[in-house]
């Protein structure tokens, strides 16, 4: 349902909090937030995002890039299991996904049958833990197994991922499903909106169906599942906060 994700200069939790209060407005049924610091680590509730923010009261939430997620449940009954980031087997790699993957059900059985373990009843877990068979079986990047995992997957997303071993990097892409960028100076803000963004700049890139967008170094690359770059049209916002 909702997305805000964030890498730069600033600590990201409060940052990706206020955006996902920001965007209640679309309702949701669970809220979570994974922070990337050397460790990875997925905080996740059923709920409100206060509830979120309870349970985190206590938690380690350092962190200068992470994403988190309002769930409006398809796929799975609203509870903390459920509720995204969803993470990989081997707990590196997570995902917030908006959207539905119509072929889960198959790519599911396929992963089990190659040692994946599933936590959830969410189409979402199925997508992370592609990624990573994909990166595992090409010895390739996380980008190129994102890219290459796009080519797999039916349906409809909207995909925030980050990686334990590619710890200043977001990847997000799109097909259907709503996604802007936020061009800040030296720190990048992505959202299902710009709500979360105009705040902190008003210069935003919208992504496109079937495109990748990769933040790393300070630097946007935009590429299509075609691995083919493309210049990324900066737009200037005018709104009201
Ligand atoms: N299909 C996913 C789920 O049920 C994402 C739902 C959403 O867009 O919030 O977890």
């Amino acid at each position: 349902c909702g997305i805000v994700a964030y890498i730069g200069h600033r600590e990201a939790c409060p940052v990706i909090l206020k955006g996902l209060r920001r965007l209640e407005y679309r309702g949701y049924d669970s809220a979570g937030v994974a922070l990337l610091n050397g460790q990875l680590n997925v905080y996740k509730k059923k709920g409100k995002v206060a509830d979120l923010e309870a349970f985190i009261a206590d938690k380690d939430i350092h962190a200068h890039v992470g994403m988190g997620h309002t769930r409006w449940a398809t796929h799975g009954e609203p509870n903390d299991v459920n509720a995204h980031p969803h993470y990989s087997t081997s707990e590196r790699i997570a995902i917030i996904h908006n959207g539905i993957i119509e072929n889960y059900a198959a790519l599911k059985k396929h992963l089990q049958q190659q040692g994946h373990e599933f936590h959830s009843d969410t189409d979402t877990e199925v997508f992370v833990n592609l990624i990573e068979e994909i990166q595992k079986q090409n010895h390739c990047t996380l980008e190129e197994a994102v890219r290459l995992a796009l080519h797999e997957v039916v349906g409809a997303y909207a995909i925030v991922v980050l990686s334990k071993d590619a710890p200043d990097q977001l990847i997000a892409a799109r097909k259907g499903s709503p996604l802007v960028i936020g061009v800040g100076e030296g720190e990048f803000f992505l959202a299902s909106d710009a709500t979360p963004i105009i705040e902190y700049t008003n210069e935003v890139v919208y992504v496109n169906d079937y495109e990748i967008a990769v933040i790393r170094n300070g630097k946007l690359d935009i590429r299509t599942k075609e691995d083919v770059v493309q210049t990324p049209y900066i737009q200037k916002l005018e709104m009201e906060l």
